[in-house]
């Protein structure tokens, strides 16, 4: 039975950080588009974005190894890291704007500063190290970074993971004060409440199942209300596909061109959290490791400070598992039916590839309490069996596609998915993911609303004041954004006021 149709001019799909920062973004500049979202969850954020359903790591390349590759000749590949600590600057800038404008309030409640540290074990690793912080701190962008490998300095940045260490081990860390801890979760939820008061029509419980070009160039949606058990009809002129993992099956509906060949590999996240005040009061930062040999990109160990509802607690991993599933929530048959005649060679080409990926994967999947615990040593020596739990966090999505280095390469980043005549997009893949969302949605206007970008111009300027110029090429307009963004979301904090937030955190939740 079908009830409702609508006819609207944009159809965000899902309700996740990024259609919460494309409505955000599409709102200001545009007010009188009607925008509608339908999100198949009783909530917005409750997928990838929730907060125990990713690390919350303000991804900026600051204490990201993956994103510094060694050269052949030694030297290390700095270009990445520069590229998504410029995205990062995006993201701050939006965020300031919305709180000055007061659109969003708090800013605590989403973002807190957090130092960002690299920590390696073993000669190579610690000369390996050592050579990207000669290369990174010379940049505008990284500006404040330190390096030690002295075992005192080591202990005063990283008390929990100095403890009970074997003295000979060859061991260095570097440090800068300005990395954040951020609840896309809570950000999400803000976001929507915002776009709620502006008289959007927000969804929930609805499951979008088929997408259709009409004859006369809109899409129509199939929506199941998950409440009423009924099937609806709505249209719009654009449609944003931002279902996380969802987003695969959508984009294969909607049959676009662009979408063929392309398939995705879903991996499971898993953290140990640690809750015990005892514990967590030892530690203040987010200390990422060096990925495994053969291990992928998204597995780099971090042990992170967390702020949750006001309450401190420790994470570490992640560990990766195997499901099937493209969603938490999602269905045991997805992987199965995500496979269609015209991505079969690029996924069996991927499963031929991949085959160091797929015995990691079942390695870790196999990995007891205990083994975990033992990876967990390495950063912490002493830890506790009692003090740690699992917690399962989100699926990530990795996509699958045909490249120059060949058919079937698993990509690690995001991809967005547009037809030619931009009336539809959808953002793939997963890293580095909530941080730079802002970034990708500006990509995916910039794609989709090519005949407005000049005249929208102007008000995104007004947003992110460095839009279109490189901040690393511009130190003193880099200065400037930093300073204003760290007054106005709170992150430019005083010794003591630092102090003080941790005190805060270490407080018992009081609601
Ligand atoms: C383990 C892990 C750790 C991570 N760590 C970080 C980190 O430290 N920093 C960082 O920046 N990023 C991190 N990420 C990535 C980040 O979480 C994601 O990139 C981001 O949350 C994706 O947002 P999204 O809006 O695209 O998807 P989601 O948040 O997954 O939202 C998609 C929404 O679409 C809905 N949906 C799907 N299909 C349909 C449908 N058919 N109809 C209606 N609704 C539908 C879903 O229910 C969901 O609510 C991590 C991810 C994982 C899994």
């Amino acid at each position: 039975m079908s009830n409702r149709e609508t006819k609207t001019d944009v159809i965000l799909i899902g309700a996740g950080i990024m259609s919460a920062t494309l409505g955000t973004l599409l709102k200001e500049l545009v007010p009188e588009w009607k925008i509608t979202v339908f999100e198949k969850l009783s909530k917005a954020g409750e997928e990838s974005s929730n907060e125990w359903n990713n690390a919350g790591t303000g991804h900026a390349a600051l204490c990201e190894l993956n994103y510094t590759k060694e050269k052949p000749d030694g030297s290390v590949d700095i270009s990445k890291a520069i590229n998504i600590n410029e995205q990062f600057q995006l993201s701050m800038q939006f965020w300031s704007y919305l709180v000055n404008n007061k659109l969003i309030e708090n800013p605590q409640d989403f973002i807190m500063p957090l130092p960002h540290m690299s920590f390696v074990q073993g000669e190579q690793n610690v000369t390996f190290l050592k050579k990207r912080f000669e290369a990174l701190s010379n940049n505008p962008l990284f500006q404040g970074m330190e390096f030690s490998e002295d075992p005192e300095k080591l202990k005063e940045w990283i008390p929990l993971i100095m403890q009970e260490r074997a003295s000979n081990e060859a061991i260095a860390a570097t440090k800068i004060d300005s990395g954040t801890d951020v609840n896309f979760g809570a950000l999400t939820r803000m976001l929507f409440d915002h776009l709620e008061s502006k008289n959007i029509d927000l969804n929930y419980k609805h499951s979008v199942s088929d997408i259709k070009r009409t004859s006369d160039g809109l899409w129509e949606l199939k929506v199941r209300n998950l409440d009423r058990g009924t099937v609806e009809r709505h249209t719009a002129k654009f449609v944003f596909i931002g279902g996380g993992g969802g987003s695969i099956h959508l984009l294969q509906k909607s049959g676009i061109p662009e979408g063929k060949n392309i398939g995705g590999f879903p991996v499971s996240g898993i953290f140990m959290v640690c809750n015990n005040p005892d514990v967590t009061a030892q530690h203040h930062a987010k200390v990422y490791g060096k990925a495994k040999v053969g291990a992928p990109p998204m597995s780099v160990p971090h042990l992170d400070t967390r702020f949750i509802d006001n309450k401190k607690s420790l994470l570490f991993g992640p560990f990766a598992g195997f499901s099937p599933k493209f969603l938490k929530t999602g269905s045991m048959f997805d992987l199965v039916t995500s496979i269609k005649p015209d991505n079969l060679l690029t996924m069996l080409s991927a499963g031929a590839k991949e085959m160091a990926l797929t015995k990691y994967l079942i390695q870790q999947v196999m990995l007891s309490k205990e083994q975990r615990l033992a990876e967990l040593r390495e950063f912490i020596p002493n830890a506790k069996s009692e003090d740690w739990d699992l917690v399962v966090a989100g699926q990530r999505v990795q996509v699958i596609k045909d490249t120059e280095a060949g058919k079937g390469t698993l990509q690690f980043g995001t991809e967005v998915v547009s037809a030619a005549d931009g009336s539809i997009a959808a953002l793939l893949g997963a890293s580095p993911g909530a941080s730079t969302a802002v970034h990708v949605m500006i990509e995916v206007i910039k794609k989709c609303f090519p005949d407005h970008v000049k005249e929208w111009e102007p008000k995104i300027k007004e947003m992110i004041p460095s839009y279109g110029v490189s901040l690393m090429e511009n130190p003193e307009l880099l200065r400037e954004i930093h300073t204003l963004t760290a007054q106005t979301l709170g992150l430019s904090i005083s010794e003591k006021a630092k102090e003080k937030t941790k005190a805060k955190a270490k407080e018992p939740v009081l609601s």
